[in-house]
């Protein structure tokens, strides 16, 4: 199995790009945020110890995010590989991954930080179909969503409260990745500040 990572801070566009690519690839999107915004609201261990980290913008340990990963990646979509999204998210994720898959391509989709306020605070998506949208920058149809199960959703933690420290977490554990995979010749640099389908046409230049 191998693997290929969308990188970037909160609100770059990772999960409204995975939808693009999972449906040109058809690679599975594993993203870690939607697995434990389940686990909290099934209630579970992990969902309970996560929850608190999350509502401060925290991230949540490594042990939790690893073995979630491990599980994961057991399934059997996962056979011809992944796109992870929002993952990893520090140093001892990465290597855990690379010691259970290839990494073969790290996108990493570049947000001035001035601009993720605006992103993160009018950001909604479908509870059908887990769509992305945004208030301004991508409105939902007058129709709703295009699955036809439209019911609006938002996040707890897509408040100005949690941003900043969102945005802090990301600056001092997360980036530093980008040296990591520099070194292994297969990170790849992406203008997130543009209009989505031209984004989506880059990052599929890359994987190419
Ligand atoms: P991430 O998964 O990296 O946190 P999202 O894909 O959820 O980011 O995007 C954050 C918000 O910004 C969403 O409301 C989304 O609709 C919007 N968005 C995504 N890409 C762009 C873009 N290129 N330009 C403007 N807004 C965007
Ligand atoms: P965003 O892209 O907007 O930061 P995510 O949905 O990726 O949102 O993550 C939401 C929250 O879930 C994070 O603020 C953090 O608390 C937690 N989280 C998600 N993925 C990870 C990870 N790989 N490591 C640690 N915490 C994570
Ligand atoms: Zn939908």
């Amino acid at each position: 199995m191998s693997s290929i990572v969308l990188f970037g801070p909160p609100g770059a566009g990772k999960g409204t790009q995975a939808e693009r690519i999972t449906d040109s690839t058809g690679l599975p999107q594993i993203s870690t945020g939607d697995m434990l915004r389940a686990a909290v609201k099934a209630g579970t261990e992990t969902g309970l110890l996560a929850k608190t980290f999350m509502e401060a913008g925290q991230l949540v340990p490594d042990e939790v995010i690893i073995a979630l990963i491990k599980d994961r990646i057991t399934h059997p979509d996962a056979v011809d590989g992944v796109m992870f999204d929002g993952f990893p998210r520090t140093i001892p994720q990465a290597e855990a991954l690379a010691s259970i898959t290839k990494v073969t391509h790290v996108i990493a989709i570049e947000v001035p930080d001035e601009r993720i306020v605006g992103r993160i605070c009018g950001r909604y998506s479908c509870a059908g179909c887990g769509s992305v949208y945004h208030d301004t920058f991508n409105p939902v149809g007058t129709d709703g969503c295009n699955c036809g199960n439209w019911e609006e959703k938002r996040r707890a933690d897509d408040n100005e409260g949690t941003v900043m420290s969102r945005l802090g977490a990301y600056h001092e554990q997360t980036s530093p990745l980008a040296a990591w995979y520099e070194t292994a010749g297969i990170f790849h640099r992406v203008n997130g500040d543009r209009a989505i389908d031209e984004i989506t046409e880059d990052i599929l230049a890359a994987l190419n």
